[in-house]
Parts: C-alpha cells; structure tokens; sequence
C-alpha cells in the first residue's frame, strides 16, 4: 500500500478518534525488506524506521544515513544484553526493555554513551510464555525500576496475541500506562493500526502494508 495511503487511514483514524495526526508517529518496519523497497519509502520522504534485529539494523542504516538525513531508527524487537551498547548507538528508541537486567545495563552504558534512546517497557499483556514482556501485574514496579535508574522512558508498548482481539490488549496498555503518568503508547501494526489510534496509540508499527509480505529469511 503507498505510504500516503496508510497516513490518510491514520488521518482519518485520528479525526474519528477526535485526535491530533501529530500525535501519532509512524514507524515503517523495514526488517527483512530489500534494501530497493526500505530506499522507495526514504524517497517519498518517509524517516522513522523499526528493525528487530540489532545485528540487520546494523548492516543496513549505516548505509542509509550515509545518503539521507534525519533518519530515525527503533528497535522494537527483543533485545540481548550483549546487543544493548550497538542498539543505543544505533536507535533513537528502544521499545522493548522488559526485565531489570537489561535496564540496569542500558542505564550503566548511558553512562558511558553519554545519551540514552527513548525507551519503551514492553508489556506482555496476552501473558503468553513465550512471548517477551513484563506480565501486566509486574507491570507498575518494574516502571518504578526503571524510572528510578534515570533513564528516560516515554512509554509502553505491546504486541496482543496474534488471535485475540488486539482492541482488548490496547486497552489494558493504555491503563497501565495512564495509572503510571506514562503517555507513550507503542501498539499497532498492519492490520489493526486504526483500532490502536482509537485507543490512544502514540507510535504505530507498520511493516507489511508500507513494503508489502516480508521476504522469508533463509
Ligand atoms: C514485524 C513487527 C511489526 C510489523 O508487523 P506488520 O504486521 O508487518 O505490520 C510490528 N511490531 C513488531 C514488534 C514487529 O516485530
């Protein structure tokens, strides 16, 4: 789908929602995209990307901002303490901090860095086992944690089972976040984007309908 496409839904998601478009930032999701494509999205103008693979983000948008400016870069899948010091060098945001381990490491390397990325506490509101994610119950004191290393978290963000419905799992993030004074709201992806705008959604995660089904990796 062309990007304007997806930023007219947005609109319109937003007026229904009684919201400001500003308010929601799109992240185009690039993982495992041909470089042709992630380049047609940077030439409509588009800058705010997601990868979920330390190790592809840094094979790729070295590249990139070599030959665009202002691109920004979240890293929105399950991230390795030994991965978190090329993240933070890499990323602007971090969507996905979701035990005190991997806090206490980012904050120690922020230290050391200088700056720290926006961050995101990643809440596994579906409780599923194997999915990554504080539980809804730990929810509030791990934010307590990580508020209280002085990093700067900006809010919560989850991804809802894949066969249930999201709107319920947007819902809880939402409530957590408001009872913690948080105002960040990474949720949505391709196929329900608007419902999460309704529900408050401050950042969007759009892969396959910006660059279309993701080539299977080898
Ligand atoms: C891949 C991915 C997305 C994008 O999924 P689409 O369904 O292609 O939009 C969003 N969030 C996370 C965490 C992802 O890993």
């Amino acid at each position: 789908m062309p990007l304007a496409d997806i930023q007219d839904k947005m609109r319109k998601a937003c007026d229904a929602a009684g919201r400001d478009y500003d308010d929601v930032t799109l992240i185009a999701v690039s993982k495992v995209q041909p470089d042709e494509r992630v380049a047609a999205v940077l030439d409509e103008g588009h800058r705010i990307f997601g990868e979920n693979k330390v190790q592809e983000a840094a094979g790729k948008w070295p590249r990139f901002r070599a030959q665009y400016e202002g691109i920004k870069l979240h890293m929105i899948g399950p991230l390795q303490t030994n991965k978190a010091r090329q993240a933070m060098e890499l990323a602007q945001a971090i969507h996905t901090v979701d035990r005190p381990k991997l806090a206490t490491t980012i904050a120690r390397l922020a230290q050391d860095i200088g700056s720290c990325p926006d961050l995101f506490v990643q809440v596994n509101t579906g409780e599923e086992p194997q999915k990554a994610g504080v539980l809804p119950s730990d929810a509030d004191t791990f934010v307590a944690e990580v508020r209280a290393l002085d990093l700067p978290l900006k809010g919560l963000m989850c991804i809802p089972p894949v066969d249930e419905e999201p709107a319920l799992h947007f819902a809880l993030l939402a409530k957590i976040a408001a009872r913690n004074g948080l105002s960040g709201l990474s949720m949505g992806m391709s196929s329900d984007f608007e419902r999460a705008i309704a529900l408050g959604a401050t950042h969007i995660r759009v892969g396959s309908a910006i660059f279309g089904d993701r080539v299977p990796a080898q």
